[in-house]
């Protein structure tokens, strides 16, 4: 068991829940970041109820300043930063990319793939000021970044792909210094993602493609999470480990 600190941004609902969750069943201590962290109150008393420490505090993963103030924070309570998991994300709403607002094209590429890049570029400072051996970072992907997701949100595929090519060069970079980068990518996951993009039938049309016949649940993309964390997966780094049922 490790009492060391996970940072999961984007914690407070979904699949960022569930990691959370999951990671401080393994005895980690979790800071959770985002914007509205009263909302991430029932993970935080369902990781105390598991017997593992928790706190919530704010976080946007697009300001360099709050991501310091927030890892600063963090390791005050938690001690130093062990592994980083890149969760928050956003889709902006569903549509052909010819009618998309640039303003949510901008968004989506600032919060997935400039914030994920913000928050890792921190994380390896803290990991620098603490011994980077065994430190670790995991970003989440999407199936989209293989797909490309016509019709739907091409621009967030966009930014997942990058999120993926961002991975796999860390990765090399740092390897060296003992520091492992992956990315887990997930197929259509049961959250409330779908419907801020407008579209809360999302899952159910989509699981009728999936080879499985069922989206996924966020524990599942947790345990995937959970595992690449672990000294189970002490020989990967680069890894895009897809958990989709096959789509
Ligand atoms: P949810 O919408 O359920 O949760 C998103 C989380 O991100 C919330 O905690 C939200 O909190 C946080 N967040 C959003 N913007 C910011 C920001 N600027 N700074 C900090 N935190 C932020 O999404 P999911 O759980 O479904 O998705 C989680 C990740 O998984 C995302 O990266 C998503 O792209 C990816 N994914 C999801 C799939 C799915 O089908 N659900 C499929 C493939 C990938 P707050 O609003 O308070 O900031």
């Amino acid at each position: 068991m490790s009492s060391e600190l996970v940072v999961v941004t984007g914690g407070s609902r979904g699949i960022g829940a569930a990691i959370a969750i999951e990671l401080a069943r393994g005895g980690y201590r979790i800071a959770i970041g985002c914007r509205h962290p009263e909302e991430a109150a029932d993970v935080v008393s369902a990781i105390l109820q598991e017997g593992s420490e928790a706190i919530a505090m704010p976080l946007d993963v697009t300001s360099e300043d709050g991501i310091q103030r927030f890892l600063a924070d963090a390791q005050s309570h938690f001690g130093a930063l062990h592994a980083l998991v890149n969760n928050a994300g956003i889709t902006g709403p569903l549509g052909a990319f010819a009618e998309l607002e640039t303003v949510w094209m901008r968004r989506v590429v600032e919060v997935n793939l400039t914030g994920t890049m913000l928050c890792a570029q921190a994380a390896l400072r803290c990991f620098g000021a603490a011994g980077a051996k065994g430190r670790s970072i995991v970003n989440i992907s999407s199936i989209a970044a293989q797909t490309g997701s016509p019709g739907e949100y091409v621009h967030y595929a966009a930014s997942k792909a990058a999120v993926e090519a961002f991975t796999l060069g860390l990765a090399r970079e740092v390897a060296a210094l003992g520091i492992r980068v992956n990315a887990v990518a997930p197929g259509t996951v049961n959250t409330g993602i779908h419907a801020l993009a407008g579209d809360p039938s999302r899952p159910a049309r989509v699981a009728t493609r999936v080879p499985m016949g069922r989206v996924g649940e966020p524990q599942e993309i947790a345990s995937a999470v959970g595992w690449l964390l672990s000294d189970a997966a002490s020989y990967c780094t680069g890894t895009v480990l897809r958990v989709s049922g096959g789509l």
